[in-house]
């Protein structure tokens, strides 16, 4: 079989392959990408309602402001329209309808994200890491005693806010690493579909490839429908073989290269069922050290429901409504009564023949009327309750938020939806999931070094790079980070092929 040669092949045209492959070309390097979707942008993906809104189904806000090096370039662009829902933040409970600031919940949950920051992280190694909800059991075991009846039973309900950052549940959620989830800045909500920032990125690759417009690029430096199952280093040639097949045709096709940069998410990369769709065979294999850190990281699952109506008949005034679940009855006991938990340190997948109750999870809806003048509600959701959601039928999903909807609209009525979109990561081959997590026991840091360092890969002279949003501190989980990781990995690139002109 012939093999199409390129100085650096590219897996994956997210966000991170895209920046990798700028820079590349820029410095007159050879690039392909290899895509396995039929389309690019990867977790940056919009979508339009019949009505013509789009809704972003992967990420939505540019994070971490302060600090944030796309929002700039957004900016100077021009074409990407923001919102910043950091206004009004309403908190609901079953019991109390909309919470009183009075209440004193913020402060009581903002004293346990202390405990687990100075506290937690200090206290716990990977090995003898907590789930978040037994965090809150040792907090009210040392705090409990300053805590109304109501913020002992509440406090640790507001503090599953992180699962709404995160993806996970709180018997998921690491107590030793979701502290370290630091924002430097506000959040930019994005409200004209986040793709137009990958269009602009996509334009400039065309623009130093010497292309008109970025969809020239698709069929000639970017190839669609190609997933990646094998990558061969032959060390005779030392040339790198990377086998794919076409997801429609199956047909098969092997690329070389000198370079590779992988884009895949770790969720993919982590994968040792080879047969799996989506997972690569390395020949000879990824070394041990790396296969063994990237047993210590975990992928998330934030969902993401899009409710539109006819017209806005809740508050347009508010930019958040979090719906709080009810009262952990078992942890309030435990820390009563000094009975023992087994706690779960998993997720735990939700049968699709059960009906959850709405009233057991943290829900966030953002009140996409106020942001962009659109009758959506957004819900934001996490595991488990996401594989569940986004493997259910609009019917299914409209019984388990109207309860929802008529509690933050304080309407014993609700008008049905007129459509409802809503994201499929969890069961998206090639994702896998939303973005890498902080579940107890991973050691992240561990992990971004090993592959960082891509160290003892093939023979080992730093010929294959890794980029995406998980092997970054700076904004990990993020657009900016995996962008970020395009750009580094790059330029380390560069200066192989560089030196080895010399
Ligand atoms: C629901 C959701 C909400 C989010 N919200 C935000 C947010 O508000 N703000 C923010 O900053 N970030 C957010 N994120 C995270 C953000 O979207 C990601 O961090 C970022 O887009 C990841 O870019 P990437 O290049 O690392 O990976 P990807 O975009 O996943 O790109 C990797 C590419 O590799 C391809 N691929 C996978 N396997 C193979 C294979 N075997 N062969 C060939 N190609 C393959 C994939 O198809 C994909 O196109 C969100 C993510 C999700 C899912």
């Amino acid at each position: 079989m012939t093999s199409e040669y390129h100085q650096t092949i590219v897996i994956g045209a997210g966000i991170s392959g895209i920046k990798a492959s700028i820079d590349l070309t820029r410095n007159g390097i050879d690039t392909l990408i290899l895509e396995a979707r039929e389309r690019v942008g990867g977790r940056l993906y919009t979508i339009k309602s019949d009505s013509g809104i789009p809704m972003d189904i992967g990420a939505s806000w540019f994070h971490d402001c302060l600090d944030n090096p796309l929002l700039h370039k957004a900016y100077d662009q021009g074409h990407i329209k923001f919102y910043y829902d950091d206004g009004r933040f309403d908190i609901y409970t079953k019991e109390h309808g909309l919470v009183d600031e009075n209440h004193h919940l913020q402060a009581a949950a903002d004293e346990i994200k202390d405990y687990l920051k100075q506290i937690c992280m200090e206290k716990y190694t990977p090995e003898t890491d907590v789930s978040l909800r037994e965090a809150c059991l040792d907090y009210l075991k040392l705090k409990g005693y300053t805590l109304t009846d109501e913020l002992i039973r509440y406090a640790p309900q507001l503090i599953r806010y992180y699962e709404m950052w995160i993806g996970s549940s709180w018997n998921a959620l690491s107590a030793r690493q979701v502290g370290t989830d630091e924002h430097f800045g506000r959040n930019a909500m994005v409200t004209n579909g986040y793709i137009t920032f990958y269009n602009d990125e996509l334009d400039e690759l065309a623009s130093v490839s010497g292309f008109s417009k970025g969809t020239d690029l698709i069929g000639s430096k970017i190839r669609l429908n190609q997933v990646v199952y094998k990558i061969r280093f032959d060390d005779q040639s030392k040339q790198i073989f990377v086998h794919t097949r076409n997801e429609l045709t199956r047909l098969e096709t092997v690329y070389r290269c000198e370079y590779l940069i992988c884009s895949t998410p770790l969720s993919i990369l982590k994968l040792q069922d080879t047969s799996a769709k989506g997972a690569i065979e390395w020949q000879p294999p990824l070394p041990s050290d790396i296969r063994a850190k990237l047993g210590k990281v975990s992928f998330s699952g934030l969902g993401k429901v899009f409710l539109e109506f006819k017209n806005c008949f809740w508050s347009k005034e508010t930019d958040r409504f979090l719906y709080l679940p009810e009262p952990d009855d078992e942890l309030t006991e435990a820390y009563k009564t000094g009975k023992s938990i087994t706690f779960e340190k998993e997720d735990k997948e939700i049968e699709l023949t059960s009906s959850p109750d709405p009233f057991k999870y943290v829900v966030l809806f953002m009140n996409l009327y106020r942001a962009a003048g659109v009758p959506i509600l957004l819900a934001l959701i996490s595991q488990p309750l996401t594989g569940f959601i986004e493997a259910s039928s609009d019917e299914v999903i409209w019984k388990f938020f109207k309860p929802l909807v008529r509690q933050i609209t304080g309407k014993r009525w609700t008008s049905n939806p007129v459509s409802i979109h809503h994201t499929n990561w969890t069961h998206d081959p090639f994702s896998r999931g939303a973005y890498t997590g902080v579940s107890v026991g991973d050691d992240v840091e561990a992990c971004i070094n090993a592959l960082k360092e891509a160290k003892g890969i093939f023979d080992d002279k730093g010929r294959v790079r890794f980029v995406g949003e998980g092997i970054i501190e700076q904004g990990n989980g993020c657009v900016h980070g995996a962008w970020l990781t395009g750009k580094r990995e790059a330029e380390k690139v560069v200066k192989l092929v560089n030196r080895g002109k010399l």
